[in-house]
């Protein structure tokens, strides 16, 4: 149930609704937006809905939530949530390009790369330093080897970092060095690493499950939200089809359909959803077109001889073309990037 409070309402009504639900049992979750506050309200459903909302001083109605999600619900937070990372803003009419090589492999390809994505306009780097691979023989990362030259480039380059979180007892290691998190498709449904993620104060990038329904998607950040971590980015990354053209099936229509249906801003992934390099540039572009907040490119100085994802990395000055193509179209679609 959520409980919309009338524009204006005061502390004390506010708190009289907490009060409320606390004697019944039921926990509330604040949310305070410009206009109006709502609380959710999470408890014995029977009992809430039994209680006269409409007769308490400050509230306007009631709204049962039929969905099992409801902090990242549209229902509960009307305005559209935005991000800051440090230097960079994610949603509110900001598009976040966020850009560097999939896996870290060494100093020199880490430097060469952060520099070129920078000085074409990404906000935000990413470089993984724990590596989900399919085969437990391929590379696996630098571990913290690997954080530690992010943490590096960060200062050298002036670009706050993404790195991927694989386990929950690496997350309290990780979030020392990174400004954000990123939990990766093969995880979206790991709940103790979600819950284990709600609990530190980074936002998180969280990947769709390459076999997740949207609304499988949304409970997985709802896991996150409900711990108190209420900076979650949804990320398109491509789902699987009967389609074998492209390594994945991105889902353009995700981005709509998520703003629709949540106040979380959603980007699009469009280097592992097609895995393939000349697919990355329409794809990203397509991003803004449909009211994405960013997107997540991998580039590589060498793509020949990269570790990981060689075949889907941009060079450095084809990211450099598409972010020219994309400040046209940021102007034309009235974005800042
Ligand atoms: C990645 O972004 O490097 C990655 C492993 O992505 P995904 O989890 O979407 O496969
Ligand atoms: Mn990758």
């Amino acid at each position: 149930m959520i409980i919309v409070m009338k524009p204006g309402a005061n502390q004390e009504q506010i708190d009289g609704v907490v009060h409320r639900l606390a004697e019944i049992g039921s926990e509330a979750h604040i949310s305070t937006g410009q206009l109006r506050t709502v609380i959710g309200a999470i408890g014995d459903r029977g009992r809430i809905q039994q209680l006269p909302w409409g007769a308490m001083p400050g509230v306007e109605r009631a709204v049962p939530v039929l969905k099992p999600y409801k902090f990242v619900a549209r229902e509960f937070q009307a305005e559209d949530t935005v991000i800051k990372v440090r230097t960079a803003q994610i949603g509110g009419g900001v598009f976040a390009p966020i850009a560097g090589p999939c896996a870290v492999e060494s100093r020199d390809q880490l430097f060469r790369t952060a520099e070129a994505v920078r000085d074409a306009g990404a906000t935000i780097l990413r470089g993984d330093a724990f590596k989900p691979r399919t085969s437990p023989f391929s590379f696996q990362g630098l571990a913290e080897e690997g954080l530690q030259l992010l943490a590096e480039a960060r200062e050298e380059f002036d670009l706050p970092f993404v790195a991927e979180v694989l386990d929950p007892r690496d997350v309290e290691m990780i979030s020392g060095y990174a400004d954000m998190l990123r939990i990766g498709t093969r995880n979206m449904a790991n709940f103790a690493l979600l819950s284990e993620v709600g609990k530190v104060h980074k936002p998180v990038l969280l990947k769709r499950g390459f076999t997740a329904t949207v609304d499988e998607w949304l409970n997985a950040a709802e896991y996150i939200y409900k711990e108190g971590n209420h900076e979650v980015i949804m990320v398109e990354r491509g789902i699987r089809t009967f389609e074998t053209s492209t390594r994945n099936t991105l889902d353009i229509s995700a981005a709509p359909v998520i703003k629709a249906m949540s106040h979380l801003p959603v980007i699009i992934d469009p280097s592992h959803s097609s895995g393939r390099r000349h697919l990355v540039t329409p794809l990203a572009r397509a991003a803004i077109a449909v009211g994405a907040d960013g997107f997540i490119v991998d580039v590589h100085p060498a793509p020949e001889t990269a570790q990981v994802d060689g075949d889907q990395a941009l060079l450095p000055y084809e990211f450099a073309e598409l972010m020219d193509q994309m400040r046209a179209l940021a102007a034309a679609l009235d974005y800042t990037i």
